[in-house]
């Protein structure tokens, strides 16, 4: 599933997301959605119902949400979050893949890093997509 029936056009324009060597299904959908697609998979997981839920990866369904009700830095941030976990988990990292706060302090801070540095990224989107 890439779309989610009745959700608007992504903003971020891949539906695939490969994560040491195992594709994920990205998709974006409403705050409503998300956190029911996520109250489904996690049934007691889903914390405070006041929480705003940005994203969550569903390592066993290979997919990963993101809440496209939030604003687009959020959702970066989100999807580089998202991208962590994953990396964290398919690398056997099973102790810490689910450490929020680490998740978060880095994946804000790959996306400062890379919105700081915008030389940098277009130097490792050349190098190492060449046909893009
Ligand atoms: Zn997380």
């Amino acid at each position: 599933m890439n779309t989610v029936v009745g959700e608007p056009e992504k903003l971020i324009d891949t539906n695939t997301i490969t994560i040491s060597g195992v594709d994920f299904r990205y998709g974006e959908c409403s705050a409503t959605t998300i956190k029911s697609l996520y109250t489904d998979t996690e049934p007691d997981g889903a914390g405070d119902d006041n929480d705003t839920l940005y994203g969550f990866i569903d390592v066993g369904e290979q997919s990963i949400y993101v809440n496209n009700s939030v604003g687009i830095h959020i959702m970066c941030a989100t999807v580089l979050h998202e991208i962590l976990h994953g990396i964290l988990v398919t690398k056997g990292f099973l102790d810490v893949y689910d450490d929020e706060n680490l998740v978060t302090a880095l994946s804000y801070g790959l996306l400062d890093v890379l919105k700081t540095n915008p030389d940098l990224l277009k130097s490792l989107a050349k190098i190492l997509c060449p046909a893009t």
